[in-house]
């Protein structure tokens, strides 16, 4: 997602840091202290303008939810719209999905979502596909045992690429949809701001992996 920069977005990002913060660092270890109550934490990387993980956030409030998202400008909407209507267990942070592993304790996070990331179609740019082996290294590393990585995208050449290269990687596939938004699992679905505009044109793809063995 390219977006115009955005001049007023520095200034409202560090005038809202009790919801936003560009220096993820400062947090490790202290990621709860940040919500009001201590509760399983699930992160988004990608989270664009916030729309699925404000409604998830909305939805279950006895987790905590954390929207990692690399570009100020697209975060700068997210938080407007949470400043909107402040909630107690949503957190925003300005980073590269790549480093989660430097702001999160290992096993830290319950939940990954992966939501219409950028497909990066040509083949040198595959390192920067955030299911490829790299990214999965870091997330392998901050999830829970019992965790998973659940990833959407309407992009058919993406998703082949992702679940080849979760296979590759040895993880277990819990569920895998070619047409989510035909399929049951459709009623709980929480639809991304990509997604309402893409699935117009096509299926929504869905997977929900895991690194270790169900318990
Ligand atoms: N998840 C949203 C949705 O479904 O509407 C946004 C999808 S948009 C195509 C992908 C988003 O991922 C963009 O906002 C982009 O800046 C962000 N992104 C891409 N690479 C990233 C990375 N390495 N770390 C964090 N965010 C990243």
């Amino acid at each position: 997602m390219r977006i115009r920069k955005k001049p007023w977005a520095d200034q409202f990002i560090s005038d809202n840091e009790k919801y936003v913060t560009d220096e993820p660092k400062k947090y490790l270890g202290k990621w709860q202290e940040r919500f009001e109550k201590q509760q399983p934490l699930y992160v988004e990387v990608g989270t664009g303008k916030g729309q699925f993980i404000i409604e998830m956030a909305k939805r279950n409030p006895h987790i905590n939810f954390i929207g990692v998202e690399i570009q100020r400008s697209v975060i700068a909407v997210a938080l407007k719209k949470l400043l909107n209507d402040p909630l107690p267990n949503l957190q925003l942070v300005i980073t590269d999905g790549g480093d989660i592993n430097e702001i999160f304790y290992p096993k830290e996070v319950a939940k990954l979502f992966l939501n219409f990331s950028d497909p990066w179609p040509k083949k040198r740019h595959a390192k920067r596909r955030l299911t490829s082996p790299r990214f999965l290294d870091t997330y392998k590393e901050v999830l829970s045992d019992d965790g998973n990585i659940e990833f959407k995208t309407d992009n058919r050449g993406l998703f082949e690429y992702s679940l080849t290269s979760l296979n590759n990687y040895g993880m277990k596939f819990e569920y895998v949809s070619l047409d989510l938004h035909k399929s049951p699992e459709n009623e709980e679905n929480v639809e991304t701001e990509y997604e309402q505009k893409f699935s117009k044109k096509g299926p929504i793809y869905k997977l929900i992996a895991r690194f270790n063995e169900a318990s």
